[in-house]
């Protein structure tokens, strides 16, 4: 298939490329790089453009004519998007319409959407099912709310199916080594506690130890990126072959809490390094766990690396030998 892949140098898109290129899809990536990496990209062509550059995307459907177009490009930090909301409208709701109405002009009629499970809030019960009520507690979640709505709109009112994925907390990377996570400056848990075990950092601190969990401190669904990569490969499929417009959780069903995830890494790693209890991060629901089933069943997700050891060994791996 001809597929853009915007934000396809970042994180979880460089996976998602390498995949498709792996069984021979046609890709072109779109990345500012503003976050990604030109290694990640891989031989995929690369065009860097930034998401608000309307008259570049337009020239480049255009030109390219993708199948469908799976969209990455985004801001994805909770903390700074309650710092800064404007920089999420602007960047992933406004920019992202612009690209919906490029698309929507130029006959784009397959589309895949990198949404959240930032969309839930707080749940009132975990693990969460798609149809629970949306209620975002942050900027970043409601960034991607509102595109989910657009999408929801512009497939009632056009020839346009689209899959939303909502992922749970990405994690892990390629077990080749090639490609895995990069942020400048990092601010995930997994690849932080890394970090401190490694060196780089001094140590590690946790953002609350009152909340109404287990051992008090938040409780997340760590799901690895390679399964979360061949979720949007079976999404593009299931949209090649006439599937309805639908939204999809992608996570494991299964959450832990930070302390659980700094236990595994002493483990995995064998190294020790300060942990600091540090007061809650504004924006942090206490526990989100994914119910996946609809995903299982309906797109025959099968996960090869459901297991947070497995996650982190190749988190550590990539900390170790990491190319960018
Ligand atoms: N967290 C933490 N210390 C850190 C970074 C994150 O305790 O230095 C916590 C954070 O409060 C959240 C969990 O780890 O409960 C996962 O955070 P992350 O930023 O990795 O992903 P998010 O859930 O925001 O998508």
């Amino acid at each position: 298939m001809k597929v853009l892949v915007t934000g396809g140098a970042g994180y979880i898109g460089s996976h998602v490329v390498r995949q498709l290129l792996l069984r021979g899809d046609d890709v072109l990536v779109a990345d500012n790089l503003s976050n990604g990496h030109r290694e990640a990209a891989g031989t995929a062509c690369l065009e860097v453009m930034d998401l608000s550059d309307n008259a570049g995307f337009r020239n480049l459907l255009k030109t390219f004519q993708p199948e469908a177009v799976i969209h990455f490009a985004a801001f994805i930090e909770v903390g700074e998007s309650m710092q800064n909301p404007l920089k999420y409208y602007q960047n992933n709701t406004a920019n992202g319409f612009t690209l919906l109405a490029a698309c929507r002009d130029s006959g784009v009629k397959n589309f895949i959407f990198s949404s959240s499970a930032a969309v839930y809030g707080t749940p009132k019960a975990v693990p969460v099912p798609e149809t629970a009520p949306p209620a975002p507690i942050n900027p970043y979640g409601f960034s991607k709310l509102f595109v989910e709505q657009a999408l929801r709109d512009m497939a009632t009112s056009a020839d346009f199916r689209y899959v939303a994925l909502r992922y749970f907390n990405a994690a892990g990377a390629d077990p080749s080594g090639e490609i895995g996570e990069s942020h400048n400056p990092e601010s995930h848990l997994i690849p932080l506690i890394l970090k401190a075990a490694s060196g780089e950092r001094e140590g590690i601190k946790i953002f609350g130890t009152d909340y109404s969990t287990p051992d008090g401190t938040c409780v997340r669904d760590y799901v690895h990126v390679n399964d979360l990569a061949d979720a949007h490969l079976k999404a593009l499929d299931y949209l090649r072959d006439g599937g309805e417009s639908r939204v999809f959780n992608c996570g494991y069903g299964r959450g832990y809490s930070v302390r659980e995830v700094v236990a595994a890494v002493r483990q995995v790693t064998g190294k020790d390094f300060s942990v600091t209890e540090a007061p809650r991060r504004a924006g942090d629901p206490a526990e989100l766990v994914a119910d996946s089933r609809e995903l299982a069943e309906t797109l025959k997700w099968k996960p090869q690396f459901d297991n947070l050891r497995t996650i982190i060994e190749t988190a550590w791996n990539w900390e170790l030998n990491r190319r960018y």
